[in-house]
């Protein structure tokens, strides 16, 4: 009997063509996340399994919980036999230390050639145990312990607890996309959301030194490093956005900053999209959140690009996306105090209802195909990684 990691794939299995990519894309995904430990991978379309040659189960399950498109993780023991007899018997010495006093056994056989139904097979073997265990009993509603058998085509598995797993889709298998990661509470959020729907993500950031500093480059890392944990990895655009910040400012009037900030945000990440092959731009934006946020305004600055830009926060309360930033573990930075390039140049008054015809004539006002082109020039890249998990002492 081997004790092993059984991954229930979940929602996936609805992906009738699709589902080959989305196993295969996600056995990826666990060799990467898994590529410290000593395993070995197998699996077909309705289970994945992990043989776990290090024995470091603590570890790989701390791993495991931090991958899209599981929908549960189990510790499970194989027996490489169909037959009931055997199977009762190995139960039995797994349960034998086991304090419990209800029970169910709850059995899927995906071989149908095994004579017996899985009601028929649960029945037979709870009567075993009612049999060979002292002090114990069916309870089919309330159970203290819930013995699940699996039969599949040489091999029968039992198991006892699973774990719940991220859900979600493997990232990459709905291609690639762009979030614009600010150092606030609402991008990264926005980012993790992304990525549990599969997409794999580049993020792009835009400084302004001297005017903001590099503590909050640092941040805008740090929350990267957060994501890259979900991502695989994570390659963060960083664009020097100072000319044209100074330039909107000096020659622009003050309640249209914002939005012609915004504008040539836009402008750049599309272009930072279209070079990376990314098929989307996701960002932290929240409907109503602020002036730049309003259904107008949205429209004024969305109007500079034809790439769909997905915003999963938008009709999310600024405490939910709190909530999410606490749990994904984002929050603390986020709040960290460092000025990021939007708040420096905040208009007193920002123009709530901008019109895009205004924002044409006074772009007119600024060489701003001249400054992108010469931002993106001289973009800096930096890839990140997840760091280095300290492995934790083998607790199960
Ligand atoms: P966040 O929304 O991340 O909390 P914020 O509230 O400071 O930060 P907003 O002004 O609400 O940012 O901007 C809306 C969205 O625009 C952000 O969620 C982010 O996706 C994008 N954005 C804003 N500033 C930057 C920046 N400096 N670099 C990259 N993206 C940015
Ligand atoms: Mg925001």
């Amino acid at each position: 009997m081997e004790k092993l990691i059984m991954i229930k794939y979940g929602e996936l299995t609805t992906k009738k063509e699709n589902i080959n990519l989305f196993i295969t894309t996600l056995k990826q995904n666990i060799s990467q996340k898994l590529k410290e430990e000593n395993v070995l991978i197998h699996f077909d379309k309705g289970r994945m399994f992990i043989r776990v040659l290090n024995h470091n189960f603590a570890s790989i399950l701390n791993k495991l919980k931090e991958v899209f498109g599981i929908h549960e993780i189990v510790i499970c023991y194989e027996l490489k036999t169909l037959n009931l007899e055997e199977i009762k018997n190995e139960l039995l010495s797994l349960i034998k230390e086991k304090d419990f006093h209800t029970f169910k056994v709850e059995t899927k056989r995906s071989n149908k050639k095994i004579p017996k139904t899985s009601t028929e097979i649960s029945s037979e073997v709870g009567g075993f145990i009612l049999k060979n265990k002292e002090k114990v009993k069916v309870d089919v509603h309330h159970p203290e312990l819930i013995i699940h058998l699996e039969l599949r085509n040489t091999e029968s598995y039992i198991y006892f607890e699973s774990i719940e797993g991220l859900g979600g889709y493997p990232v990459s298998t709905l291609g690639k996309g762009i979030l614009m990661l600010s150092g606030g509470i609402d991008s990264p959020v926005a980012g993790y959301m992304a990525i549990k729907r599969g997409v794999k993500l580049e993020a792009l950031y835009f400084e302004s030194p001297p005017h903001t500093s590099i503590e909050a480059k640092n941040k805008v890392i740090e929350l990267a490093k957060v994501l890259s944990k979900y991502n695989n990895e994570i390659k963060l655009h960083v664009i020097h956005f100072t000319e044209i910040q100074e330039a909107i400012y000096k020659n622009i009037p003050h309640e249209y900053l914002i939005t012609i900030m915004r504008r040539m945000m836009y402008r750049i990440a599309e272009i930072i999209a279209s070079k990376s092959n990314a098929k989307i731009l996701v960002n932290g934006e929240s409907i109503g959140q602020v002036a730049s946020q309003t259904l107008t305004s949205m429209k004024a600055i969305n109007e500079v690009v034809k790439i769909p830009v997905i915003r999963p926060l938008a009709c999310f309360d600024k405490l939910e996306i709190i909530e999410i930033a606490k749990k994904i573990n984002t929050y603390e930075t986020s709040i960290l105090p460092f000025e990021d390039c939007c708040t420096i140049f905040v208009p007193k008054h920002p123009v709530i209802n901008p019109d895009s015809k205004i924002c044409e004539e006074y772009e007119k006002l600024i060489p701003y195909k001249d400054l992108i082109y010469n931002a993106i020039k001289g973009h800096e890249v930096i890839k990140i990684k997840e760091e280095k998990q300290q492995n934790f002492e083998d607790i199960l």
